[in-house]
């Protein structure tokens, strides 16, 4: 953008006009023509934007714009929803990604992100043993799994999410599974 157009065109039209005056007899009154439609002419093939209109839009546009906005704006920052040490919490993860917090990453991020846990993985720089389970959704649905496969076998396709507590029956109650 400034990069001394003004000066390369007046060098330009300086260049053409000498060349001009050289071969042709003018008037005084006629060189100020001359310059004005050289300078015109190179205006129109050099750029699309004329010094004088750009010259008259910018003092507007800078006055409430300062140049540090746009340059910053332009980086193609990716960084992820919340920083990676917030993002594991013993109840939910947080997908770095959106920053939906998640008992586990892996369904959603297929279904979110078409990611699998490894592109995810790799994508933030992750560690290879980064949960994609928060801990006590493991856990319990490790106990789950039990219970179903001691109960009745059948029901395996209900969503484990939905509060596998409340499903025992005659369960010995509160053992020391306190979710802080
Ligand atoms: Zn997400």
């Amino acid at each position: 953008m400034d990069e001394g157009d003004g000066t390369s065109l007046l060098s330009s039209v300086t260049e053409i006009v000498s060349v001009y005056l050289h071969q042709n007899s003018v008037e005084p009154d006629e060189l100020g023509q001359i310059i004005t439609s050289v300078t015109e002419a190179l205006r129109g093939a050099l750029t699309h934007a004329p010094l004088t209109a750009a010259a008259a839009s910018r003092p507007a546009a800078d006055a409430t714009a300062p140049e540090a906005a746009p340059s910053t704006q332009e980086q193609p920052a990716v960084a992820p929803a919340v920083p990676v040490d917030d993002s594991i919490h013993p109840d939910y993860l947080v997908c770095l990604e959106c920053g939906a917090k998640q008992k586990t990453l892996k369904r959603h991020l297929a279904s979110a992100h078409a990611l699998s846990p490894q592109e995810y993985r790799q994508r933030w720089g992750l560690d290879r043993d980064y949960p994609v389970t928060a801990l006590n959704y493991a856990e319990a649905r490790r106990e789950t799994a039990l219970r179903i496969g001691l109960g009745r076998g059948g029901r395996a396709a209900a969503p484990v999410a939905s509060k596998p507590m409340r499903k025992g029956r005659g369960r010995p109650k509160g053992t020391a599974k306190k979710v802080a």
